[in-house]
């Protein structure tokens, strides 16, 4: 009778609930409840909560195929991944109390209603003599494991990574977490499943996402993509990493983003590169620190809480925005008449994704040249951008607007057209998605406005017709942004 009692809570489940560690590699609460030998049930929650922040629609296009991935590689080990959705934490008791699940596991997240809602539930589970266990899955170093001399977080980058390298150094000692076997352990009666299509995750009519198709969401195109960066672009990286027409860069933002593949796994990957090719060593340390970029937004974000709503520096809570809608439209479909600002958001909205120098010249144009509030255009990339992520756009929003930790000084404004003639001289960029500009020659290109009547008539570019005049003067718009800090300044003193 005791043996029958003791097989039986042997073979009560755990829940894994999987969030934004869409992945069976290196996930530590997976390994977790592999290791315990206990039948796992994988389970993902649409989390409807009014709470929750709603997901974009490009993330939204990402997420329906990388659940399809996971789904496809937990069945090929015999498993199932469980669809719910709903208020995520009545939806997980609910599941535990179906399941008579032993425990549930997760990997930690960062924004303070996730945490408050993870830590709640903890409570209430524990409560009711669930165990529950939650792991880092998404970064080097945990925001509550780093402060600075004085216990304070930091608010400087570059202090900030040099604390942060030295303890990842110790960290990765410790050897990867890994499911152990190529099964996992189903239980003995499967919950339902509610069926993927009803949510109804990618764009029907109109269907926008034609432009998206080189992605290839989901574990193993992450793996694929850091490869291809390791193979490629790595010695690239550090002197190219700039310039817009390159494919110099990793692209494994969106696969962050969704925890295909996890922080660690990079570091791991580029310390073996690192030994195999020493020349690329100063250029790989150089993605590395934007690896860095990602933890210290992640950082602001638990210290932070209000980083996608308030000024992180206060006084940025009296800036004198405009508002001007015809201008935040023309932004939004790249028909400002800057070239290089058109380019980038044309390959947002085309793609889903825009070289990061393209999103600092694009996000500097909406607050310095238009003096529209960084929100608007925060919000504009967190609908349209597939690596759309809390923290990293919240911070790089503040960032360029100048209100954010460690910023750009608000005085620095990008020309886009001395931005272009740096870093697409050859105008291969801003060609591929302007490309009613793409016969003007070199010279013509950053400012066609500039051009000479003759020079644009023989490109077939007809200013206000085929291409439109720029919706603001540069320098107008430069000395008006000024002017807009100055009464910031006179307003703090
Ligand atoms: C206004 C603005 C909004 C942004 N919004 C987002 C966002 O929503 N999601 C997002 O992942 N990144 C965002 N970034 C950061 C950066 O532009 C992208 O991470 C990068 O362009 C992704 O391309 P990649 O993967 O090829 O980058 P790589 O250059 O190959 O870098 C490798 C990884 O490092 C991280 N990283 C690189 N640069 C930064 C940075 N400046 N800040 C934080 N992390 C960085 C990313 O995870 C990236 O995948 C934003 C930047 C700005 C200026």
């Amino acid at each position: 009778m005791m043996d029958a009692t003791r097989q039986s809570e042997a073979l009560r489940p755990i829940l894994v609930w999987f969030r934004n560690d869409l992945r069976l590699s290196d996930n530590p609460a997976l390994a977790a409840a592999v290791a315990s030998g206990r039948p796992v049930i994988p389970v993902l929650v649409d989390d409807r909560s009014p709470e929750r922040r709603p997901r974009g629609a490009a993330s939204a296009w990402w997420l329906d195929r990388s659940l399809d991935a996971l789904a496809q590689s937990l069945h090929a080990r015999g498993s199932r991944l469980i669809l719910r959705s709903g208020d995520a934490t009545k939806v997980v008791l609910a599941l535990v109390a179906e399941t008579k699940a032993h425990a549930v596991y997760w990997n930690r997240l960062y924004a303070a209603d996730q945490i408050a809602r993870d830590s709640q539930l903890k409570s209430t589970l524990r409560a009711a003599g669930v165990e529950v266990k939650s792991f880092n899955s998404a970064l080097l170093v945990e925001p509550f494991e780093i402060v600075n001399g004085s216990g304070q977080p930091f608010k400087v980058f570059t202090p900030f990574w040099r604390a942060a390298r030295g303890q990842i150094r110790g960290q990765m000692q410790i050897p990867p977490a890994a499911p152990t076997s190529d099964t996992l352990i189903a239980p003995a009666h499967w919950p339902s499943s509610e069926t993927k299509a009803d949510w109804r995750l990618s764009p029907q009519n109109p269907d926008w996402s034609q432009g998206f198709v080189d992605w290839r969401p989901g574990e193993a195109g992450a793996q694929t993509a850091l490869q291809v960066f390791l193979d490629r672009a790595a010695d690239q990286y550090g002197a190219r990493r700039d310039y817009m027409a390159d494919a110099a860069t990793s692209r494994l933002s969106p696969h962050l983003a969704f925890g295909e593949i996890g922080t660690r796994q990079i570091w791991r990957a580029v310390m073996a590169a690192q030994e195999r090719r020493p020349e690329a060593g100063a250029s790989l340390d150089k993605f590395l620190s934007e690896i860095g970029w990602r933890e210290f937004s992640h950082h602001l974000l638990y210290q932070f809480p209000d980083l996608e709503r308030r000024a992180f520096k206060s006084s940025y809570d009296a800036f004198p925005w405009r508002s001007d809608p015809k201008a935040l439209r023309a932004w939004k479909r790249g028909q400002t008449g800057y070239p290089l600002v058109d380019a980038g958001m044309r390959e947002l909205w085309t793609t889903g994704y825009m070289h990061n120098r393209a999103r600092m010249i694009c996000a500097s144009f909406l607050v310095k040249h238009l003096l529209i509030d960084w929100r608007d255009g925060e919000a504009h990339f967190w609908d349209t951008l597939v690596d759309a992520d809390r923290a990293n756009n919240a911070a790089g929003w503040q960032w360029v607007a100048g209100s954010g930790a460690d910023a750009a000084p608000y005085f620095r404004i990008f020309s886009p057209m001395g931005q272009g003639e740096r870093f697409d001289a050859e105008g291969g960029y801003v060609r591929r998605w302007v490309p009613e500009l793409a016969r003007l020659p070199n010279g013509a290109l950053h400012a066609p406005w500039l051009a000479e009547a003759n020079v644009l008539q023989a490109a077939g570019v007809r200013l206000g017709e085929t291409y439109p005049l720029p919706i603001v003067d540069h320098s107008y718009a430069r000395q008006r942004a000024l002017d807009a800090l100055a009464s910031l300044k006179a307003a703090d003193a």
